[in-house]
């Protein structure tokens, strides 16, 4: 933590205290204090709490730190809202939350959020990210209904006062290059897939994304949560953020309470938080990256360093 972060989380502990003390309004104190811990996981800008920062274009450049990590959380899940942001918020953490109308979205709100709650996310400095209104696998069939699809969510957003998303998750980790210029004429600069192909789906596991080599629109999740994953799971991910790599991790619902085999325990959830923190990862969300990365360097072949990690997992495993 650099001194200027100390001090600011130092202020605003200190306000917490000093408005017990003199009875200043307790929630400005918090707010302060939050705006403290948000410092832990990146700037205040970087987590998007002013508004205007998600339209404002960011200039990349800035080197990228070792243990960068992003947390992302797809399919619009209760717990997101009723589990995932109360702690996030307690650790200062950054987070895109992906947000689909699939399913019984519309109709079932004990298992997913509803646009209120998705408003409250993004008024707390979460980003809120494109999966596409029905989670539709986008593959050469479908892709021509991509554009209704990410149009349905961004026109959801402005109804609730949250900018039109620049993330998007490849629902199910389908992905075609096919959908590359849908998405960006959509105002989508990074968009996430699992850790297929170079990992089974299965497996959970995945590759940290190398910027310049990996394709902003086909960034790998270095770890893909399951309800079987456990700390050493994480680790594994976690470990490769260094050298230039960022670790970007999927999560569904903690628990998941409609698709089980996606679950993570709360308990579990929690031990990989703060194992987070104590590695002093800085914890951001997708469109956070921004700061690091040029988005609009797009490498010749997007598939080009997922066959070199093919070749050498192939190489390792027949040693
Ligand atoms: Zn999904």
């Amino acid at each position: 933590m650099k001194k200027r972060e100390v001090l600011r989380l130092a202020g605003g502990r200190l306000l917490i205290v000093l408005a017990l003390v003199v009875g200043l309004p307790l929630s400005l104190a918090r707010a302060a204090d939050e705006s403290a811990d948000v410092q832990r996981g990146g700037s205040a800008e970087e987590t998007g709490s002013q508004q205007t920062v998600a339209s404002t274009p960011v200039q990349a450049g800035a080197a990228i730190p070792d243990r960068l990590v992003v947390l992302t959380f797809d399919d619009s899940s209760k717990s997101h809202f009723t589990i995932v942001r109360p702690l996030l918020k307690e650790y200062g953490f950054g987070a895109t939350f992906f947000i689909t109308e699939g399913w019984d979205f519309a109709k079932n709100k004990t298992d997913y959020m509803t646009w209120d709650e998705i408003r409250q996310l993004h008024e707390d400095g979460f980003e809120i990210g494109n999966h596409t209104r029905d989670h539709l696998g986008i593959t050469e069939r479908t892709v021509g209904r991509l554009p209704e699809q990410l149009q349905a969510i961004a026109d959801r957003c402005q109804e609730h006062g949250i900018p039109a998303p620049v993330s998007f998750a490849w629902p199910g980790n389908a992905w075609t290059p096919q959908a590359f210029d849908v998405l960006k004429q959509h105002g989508i600069v990074f968009a996430r897939r699992g850790g297929a192909p170079e990992y089974p789906y299965e497996a959970g596991r995945g590759f940290a994304y190398q910027p310049g080599q990996d394709h902003p629109l086909l960034l790998p999740s270095a770890g893909d949560a399951r309800p079987k994953w456990a700390l050493q799971d994480l680790e594994r991910a976690v470990q490769q953020a260094r050298a230039g790599r960022i670790a970007i991790l999927q999560f569904h619902g903690v628990p998941d309470t409609a698709h089980d085999w996606v679950s993570s325990s709360r308990v579990n959830f929690e031990a990989y938080l703060r194992y987070l923190q104590l590695q002093k990862c800085r914890v951001v969300s997708l469109r956070d990256l921004r700061r690091y990365v040029d988005v609009t360097q797009w490498p010749d072949d997007a598939t080009t360093i997922i066959r070199q990690r093919q070749a050498e997992l192939a190489a390792a495993a027949d040693k």
